[in-house]
């Protein structure tokens, strides 16, 4: 099958013929029909988070079932899915205590074993790693049947594959992390396709003010056809004194979604007393992200959060519901659609920040 393999770190991806292994008893082979370009591939392939090569990289897809192996109940071919990195065990503490997100046992339990032969492999043995439980940047995956769930066959599989990261990353934190309530004060730094989702979020929650924040024109007003109410162009504005000044000195909730030190830190900044700060956003490995002690006296919270603390077997399909039923916009966000050969151009696309999405129909 073909294949976007990463070589070398930092590096670009190659299309290369590769194969991948039958289902074992757990798994399930998937033909891959979406895939949408992330942030987290792109820092991976710049080593700012490290990972061995070679690898396929993607995680955010959707697809249909090929075949399953001799244990699977669950799904069954032609079945439709979509799949996510926060595959969970089911019996660690925090499985049991319904963090699935955050299971302890996924990087041990969930992968073949020592012995076992490699789920994607070169044609003369070599083996080519699996990133995040899934390398959706290939024409088939070979998961374990605890990184997908299965969806209703209406859903269209291109937007059902943003739901895969980035969309169930930006409304998990809002819904799950935060817990916003209805009539609280929000704001986003970033209006990325997580950031959006985050609008999003907190436009479905109820939040009243929804205060976006980014430094591209265009995005910010694709932010305000998400639900933001209102927009600040970082570029010439101090963000942190314009969302005070809009929410009556503080924000409840700030969520960021750039992933750097000073975004980090303002969102803590832009805060009222006892609000709390979400940061959604991957800050590089051996960064430090700091607060002024003194504000710690005002109950302020600064948190973080990953893959929205999903449970995505239930959050999913509940989040096709509200696309189906017009609260969650998906076709927006899905700037361009491309093919495999063109993932080098998606990802300078990325680089250049001014697109949302880029999702690869297969
Ligand atoms: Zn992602
Ligand atoms: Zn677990």
């Amino acid at each position: 099958m073909k294949a976007a393999v990463l070589n070398a770190i930092p590096g670009q991806l190659e299309i290369e013929d590769i194969e991948i292994g039958e289902p074992g008893p757990r798994e399930v082979l998937i033909t891959t029909k979406a895939a949408g370009l992330c942030h987290s591939d792109l820092h991976h392939m710049e080593g700012k988070y490290p990972h061995p090569c070679p690898a396929v990289l993607g995680h955010e897809s959707a697809g249909v079932v090929e075949a399953v192996g001799s244990m699977v109940t669950y799904v069954q071919p032609d079945d439709h899915v979509i799949t996510c990195l926060s595959a969970f065990c089911g019996h660690c503490e925090e499985c049991l205590s319904g963090h699935m997100s955050r299971c302890e046992l996924k990087a041990t339990e969930l992968v073949r074993q020592p012995g076992e032969p490699p789920r994607l492999h070169r044609q003369d043995g070599e083996v080519v790693n699996q990133f995040l439980h899934l390398s959706s940047f290939a024409e088939q995956m070979l998961i374990h049947e605890h990184a997908l769930v299965k969806i209703d066959k209406d859903m269209p599989l291109d937007r059902a594959s943003l739901i895969g990261c980035g969309v169930t990353t930006g409304l998990g934190a809002v819904f799950r992390t935060a817990k916003v309530m209805p009539g609280e004060s929000t704001a986003v730094i970033g209006c990325g396709g997580i950031g959006l989702s985050a609008i999003q979020g907190a436009r479905i929650a109820g939040a009243n003010k929804i205060v976006a924040v980014d430094m591209i024109e265009s995005k910010l007003e694709l932010a305000q056809a998400m639900g933001a109410t209102h927009i600040v162009n970082a570029s010439d504005t101090d963000a942190v004194a314009a969302v005070k000044d809009l929410t009556n000195g503080g924000v409840h909730h700030s969520f960021e979604a750039v992933g750097a030190k000073v975004t980090a830190e303002q969102a803590f900044e832009m805060l009222r007393r006892g609000g709390q700060a979400t940061v959604i956003g991957m800050i590089p490995v051996g960064t430090t992200v700091e607060v002024h002690g003194p504000e710690l006296l005002d109950e302020k919270t600064l948190t973080g959060s990953n893959m929205g603390s999903n449970q995505f077997r239930t959050d999913m399909p509940r989040f096709i519901e509200m696309y189906m039923d017009g609260r969650l916009r998906l076709d927006e966000m899905i700037s361009k659609t491309i093919t495999l050969e063109e993932i080098n151009a998606g990802f300078e696309d990325m680089k250049s920040g001014h697109l949302a999405r880029s999702v690869i129909v297969f």
